[in-house]
C-alpha cells in the first residue's frame, strides 16, 4: 500500500510595516520614513495552474577558481515559466543535462506552494538630493525579482520591489549570471546620469557610455568649471602650544595656508587655514586599555589675524574649541595619576 505524499506546508500571510524614523530617530526635512511588506502573498499563475508547470534544467555553470580548483556546476529542476523549483529539488547529473533542457523524466519532488512578497519603502520629505527614476531586474540568485523606484527629492520617494512575482519575465530578460540588471535616469551633483541594461555592481571601464555614463548640466559648470576648493601653502610652518580648559597643554605645528573656493574661471572667494599635526596628539576620548587622540586637522582662521600676524593664536585658540567639543561628546575625563610623584 502507497500513502500519500505529505501536503508541504503552507505559510501564513503576513504584513507588516516599519516606522524608521521611530526607529531610527528623526532626520531633517523628512516627515515619512515608511515600509511597508506582505509575506506569503499567494501567486495565482493562471497558465501554470491551467496548463501545469513547465519543467526545465536549471542550474549553475562550473568554474576553475583562482587556486586551479575546479568547481562542479549543479543542476536541478524549475518551472519555465513561474520558476518554482520541486522540493526537495534533487541534484541531477551536470554532464548529462544543460541548463534550459526541457525536463521529461521524473521529478525530484513535488511541486511546493507558491507565494511570494510585495514591499513598497515610502518616503515624504527631504533624502537623497537630486531626483531618478529606475527599474531593476534581478538575478535567479537574487531576493528582489522585480524593483522600480522614484524619487524626487526635497518632496520625497517611493522603492517597491517582489519577491518571486514577476518570475517569468526575469526568466526571460534575465535567466544566468549573478547580476541585477539596472536601468535609470537620474540628476543629482548638476549632473545627468543615466544606466541602461547595465550590471548593477559594475562600475568598469570598460562598460560602454551610452549604457553607464553622465554628462554635466550645471550652466555654471560648463562655462565656468565645477566649483571645488584649492590650498595654497603661505609661509613656513611654526610650533605652537595648544592649552586646553583642563589645563594640560600640547605642542602643535601650525601651517597657513590660502583657501580658494570658486570655480576655474571667475574670482572666487578666498579665507585662511590653518593646518595642524601634533606628534602625541590632544586626548578627547577615554578607552580601559588606550586613549583616542587627535593628531591632526585644519581650522578656519581670519583674515584679521594674518593681517595683525596673530594667526597662530587665534588657531591654537580655535583647535581648544573644536577638541573639547569632542571631549564632551565622548565625556572624556582627564585621567586620575594613580601613582604620583611625593614631594621630599
Ligand atoms: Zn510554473
Amino acid at each position: 500500500m502507497k500513502t500519500a505524499e505529505p501536503e508541504p506546508e503552507r505559510e501564513e500571510l503576513h504584513a507588516f510595516s516599519i516606522d524608521y524614523l521611530k526607529q531610527d530617530g528623526p532626520k531633517p526635512g523628512m516627515l515619512v520614513h515608511r515600509a511597508y511588506h506582505v509575506l506569503h502573498v499567494p501567486r495565482l499563475m493562471p497558465a501554470c495552474r491551467a496548463l501545469g508547470h513547465r519543467p526545465v534544467v536549471d542550474g549553475t555553470k562550473g568554474h576553475t577558481n583562482g587556486l586551479g580548483h575546479e568547481r562542479r556546476g549543479y543542476r536541478w529542476v524549475c518551472c519555465d515559466r513561474c520558476g518554482l523549483r520541486t522540493s526537495p529539488q534533487g541534484d541531477l547529473d551536470a554532464a548529462q543535462w544543460s541548463i534550459g533542457d526541457a525536463y521529461d523524466a521524473e521529478l525530484p519532488g513535488p511541486w511546493p506552494h507558491a507565494t511570494g512578497g510585495l514591499s513598497a519603502e515610502v518616503v515624504v520629505g527631504r533624502n537623497t538630493p537630486g531626483a531618478s527614476v529606475g527599474l531593476a531586474v534581478g538575478s535567479a540568485g537574487d531576493d528582489h525579482t522585480l524593483s522600480a523606484h522614484i524619487r524626487l527629492s526635497p518632496l520625497g520617494a517611493v522603492y517597491v520591489h517582489t519577491e518571486a512575482f514577476g518570475t517569468w519575465l526575469q526568466r526571460r530578460l534575465n535567466p544566468t549570471g549573478y547580476d541585477t540588471r539596472v536601468t535609470e535616469a537620474g540628476i543629482g551633483d548638476g549632473r545627468l546620469h543615466w544606466r541602461i541594461w547595465a550590471k548593477r555592481s559594475e562600475h568598469s571601464m570598460a562598460t560602454p557610455r551610452w549604457r553607464d555614463g553622465s554628462v554635466v548640466i550645471d550652466p555654471r559648470d560648463r562655462l565656468l568649471g565645477e566649483l571645488r576648493y584649492s590650498y595654497e601653502p603661505f609661509g613656513e610652518p611654526v610650533a605652537a602650544v595648544v592649552r586646553m580648559p583642563e589645563g594640560d597643554d600640547h605642542e602643535v605645528v601650525l601651517s597657513l595656508r590660502r583657501v580658494r573656493r570658486g570655480r576655474k574661471r571667475g574670482e572666487g572667494v578666498l579665507s585662511w587655514s590653518a593646518e595642524w599635526e601634533s606628534g602625541a596628539g590632544i586626548p578627547f576620548r577615554n578607552h580601559s586599555w588606550k586613549g583616542d587622540e587627535v593628531t591632526a586637522s585644519s581650522v578656519e582662521v581670519s583674515d584679521g589675524a594674518v593681517e595683525q600676524g596673530r594667526w597662530a593664536e587665534e588657531a591654537c585658540a580655535a583647535i581648544a574649541v573644536r577638541v573639547s567639543a569632542m571631549r564632551t561628546r565622548y565625556r572624556w575625563r582627564a585621567p586620575v595619576d594613580e601613582h604620583p610623584e611625593i614631594e621630599v
